[in-house]
């Protein structure tokens, strides 16, 4: 079967492999579709340690084809999820307080073990999440990472009906953060990006107020929105610095600032004013398989729709030239079913 393999090189090589025999609680998948994540971009690129001769992709949908012994949670034709979080230990202090994504001795799709950029991958049954039949396929490979990352990340900020949240970074998380908070929260939305184009796309993905941070102060805008309170919470799916400084800055007294974007770097934080203003900044990671859940059934139901362009896999470098340069809007899917 063919898979997009790391290369020492730091790039993505199509190639044939021979996947093992399945083991004891494991399921064999034949992809449909796997989406392109900036997490990929890093693994391959080796930010997080060599991974050569892995095989990519943690947001994969495909049909189970073959079961493993003692397998009970799956049949076969399950359509199923492979997320980045595809095993956690079970056991352990964060497993047993639904923290899952917590998990020590985590194995993560595409970069610990072997993902879904493939004709055919191998999954742990009780961590595959079943894709309701009302969601579409292809929609429901980017609800496997960005989708359940942003639901999570909107949860985490605690923001309430009517309140204001900020997003920043308008990019194929970003977008899906906008709709969970407009759509599943009832949340007042307004996206911070760079790019016009981005946030022209935000507006249609229902945010209520954009703003480009080149062009306007996003603090002094923040305040005119909210009666010079400032805003209830914020998501940072951005991947630079600037904007993770700014998410604070744009923030009222006893906010929740929510980081999920991942640049490799450090944030500036006025002591000051997080203790003096008891503001909150917590790290958000993916989500558990029950956040996926849910974060499927507001799919489903129509409340939120990623935005995503079907691509063949030998694309798979071009892809991430893409990526590296931010012209892409919305989510880049591999194909598998042509
Ligand atoms: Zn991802
Ligand atoms: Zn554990």
């Amino acid at each position: 079967m063919k898979a997009a393999i790391v290369t020492k090189d730091h790039k993505v090589s199509v190639e044939d492999k021979q996947l093992r025999a399945l083991k004891h609680g494991e399921a064999l998948v034949q992809t449909e579709y796997c989406g392109v994540c900036h997490t990929d971009l890093h693994v391959k690129n080796a930010d997080f340690g060599d991974v050569t001769g892995t095989v990519l992709g943690h947001e994969g949908i495909g049909k189970v084809i073959e079961l493993g012994e003692g397998v009970t949670s799956l049949k076969i034709g399950d359509r199923v999820s492979i997320a980045w979080m595809f095993e956690s230990c079970g056991t352990c202090e964060y497993c047993n307080t639904g923290r899952e994504t917590l998990c020590r001795t985590v194995k993560n799709a595409g970069y610990t073990v072997d993902g879904a950029m493939a004709e055919q991958v191998i999954v742990s049954a009780d961590y595959a999440v079943k894709i309701p039949d009302n969601v579409d396929p292809a929609a429901a490979s980017s609800v496997t990472c960005a989708g359940v990352t942003t639901y999570k990340a909107v949860k985490v900020s605690n923001i309430k009906p009517g309140q204001w949240i900020g997003v920043f970074g308008i990019g194929g998380l970003g977008n899906l953060a906008v709709q969970y908070a407009k759509h599943v929260f009832g949340a007042k939305v307004v996206a911070f990006d760079i790019s016009d184009d981005k946030l022209a796309f935000a507006k249609e993905m229902g945010a209520d107020e954009v703003v480009n941070s080149l062009k306007e102060d996003p603090v002094a805008r923040a305040k005119e929105l909210t009666d010079g309170a400032g805003l209830d919470a914020t998501v940072i799916t951005a991947v630079a610095k600037t904007p993770f400084n700014q998410a604070i800055d744009v923030v009222k007294a006893g906010a929740t600032v929510v980081a999920v974007g991942l640049p490799v770097d450090k944030m500036d934080l006025d002591i000051p004013r997080l203790v003096l203003d008891g503001i909150q900044v917590v790290g958000s990671l993916v989500g558990t398989r029950q956040d996926l859940k849910e974060a499927l059934q507001f799919a489903g139901e129509g409340k939120v729709v990623p935005k995503v362009q079907l691509r063949k896999l030998e694309e798979i470098n071009e892809i991430f030239e893409e990526m590296e340069a931010g012209t892409i809007t919305g989510r880049m899917v591999i194909d598998f079913t042509k």
